[in-house]
């Protein structure tokens, strides 16, 4: 049976733009009968508040979403990233890295949302073909690693967003796998998370498209097998045209439920916002019941004012 994954972070609040890709993502896997994981990307470090894991949770259960197994914690259990960095150092795929972040100005750890963590890694510490690399400093303090991309492109095809193509050593260069502080980073965590876990189909904002061929890479290089298909939905955006966030005002899921906004309220401006007719309250039944991936649309939804007000005239 196909499988896919709700892949919450808990580093902010889960807002109206999250919450429609995790109930589109819900949505094809109840209609096509596919198994749904939880795992909490909580690997993190410094940007998980305390207690927003279980926050994350429980707005998704109060939007009327369910799952069949999890919730699975990155944190809890890291020994497969060990094995997976030992893996790449083995096939001499991976090197280490003592460039600064002021050197670089390029953090790595997060998701990277739209290009703000994309600067392309120049090469520094790339050694030269042959030349051997001290293995014994993984998971020393102090070095990070970076994986080896060939400049070549790679294509896929996605089941939303149509045909891609990256090259990632043009893009973003050679990048981490782990970082510094000797974490692993969301590229590698990802990738060996989806294998364990089965995972064969996922559904995310398309802020992530150019990761994918970075996990595609990865899959290879640790023999993992086919990726997963890959479904790239547009994000909402706010009306100055940046993904939605706090400076657009409270978009919050938890905000609106502690206003007394009913979910079936909320269900219906995702409803309308994934192509299924004007907005009006909705049952997450219904909700399922209509909604059909043919009518999302392809352009990035706009937040307005007036979304906040008619949510508020409960
Ligand atoms: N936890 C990630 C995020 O919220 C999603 C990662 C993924 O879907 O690959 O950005």
């Amino acid at each position: 049976m196909p499988r896919t994954r709700l892949a919450p972070s808990p580093t902010g609040a889960l807002h109206l733009g999250n919450a429609r890709t995790f109930l589109v993502n819900w949505a094809l896997a109840r209609q096509l009968g596919w198994e749904i994981i939880l795992r909490v990307e909580d690997l993190d470090g410094p940007r998980i508040k305390a207690g927003a894991s279980e926050q994350a949770i429980e707005l998704l259960e109060w939007l009327g979403l369910d799952w069949d197994e999890g919730p699975y914690y990155q944190l809890s259990d890291q020994s497969a990233y060990q094995a997976a960095l030992q893996q790449l150092a083995s096939a001499g795929v991976i090197y280490p890295c003592r460039c600064t972040r002021k050197q670089l100005e390029a953090a790595s750890l997060s998701a990277p949302h739209g290009h703000e963590h994309d600067l392309r890694y120049p090469g520094n510490c790339r050694p030269a073909d042959g030349e051997s690399i001290d293995h014994g400093l993984l998971g020393s303090e102090g070095v990070a690693w970076r994986l080896r991309v060939p400049d070549e492109s790679i294509a896929f095809d996605d089941r939303f967003a149509g045909r891609q193509e990256f090259n990632v050593q043009q893009t973003v260069g050679d990048f981490l796998v782990a970082t510094k502080a000797g974490l692993t980073s969301y590229q590698l965590a990802v990738v060996v998370d989806d294998a364990r876990q089965g995972i064969d189909q996922v559904v995310r904002g398309d802020d992530l498209l150019a990761s994918t061929p970075r996990q595609m890479l990865l899959y290879e290089r640790l023999q993992l097998g086919t990726p997963p298909s890959y479904y790239h939905l547009p994000l909402v955006i706010g009306e100055d045209g940046r993904r939605l966030a706090k400076r657009h005002g409270d978009s919050r899921l938890l905000h609106y439920r502690e206003q007394g906004v009913h979910r079936d309220r909320v269900l219906g401006l995702l409803g309308e916002w994934c192509g299924l007719g004007p907005r009006r309250e909705m049952s997450i039944e219904e909700f399922l019941a209509r909604f059909d991936l043919a009518k999302l649309p392809e352009e990035p939804i706009v937040f307005e004012a007036h979304d906040d007000q008619w949510l508020m005239a409960t």
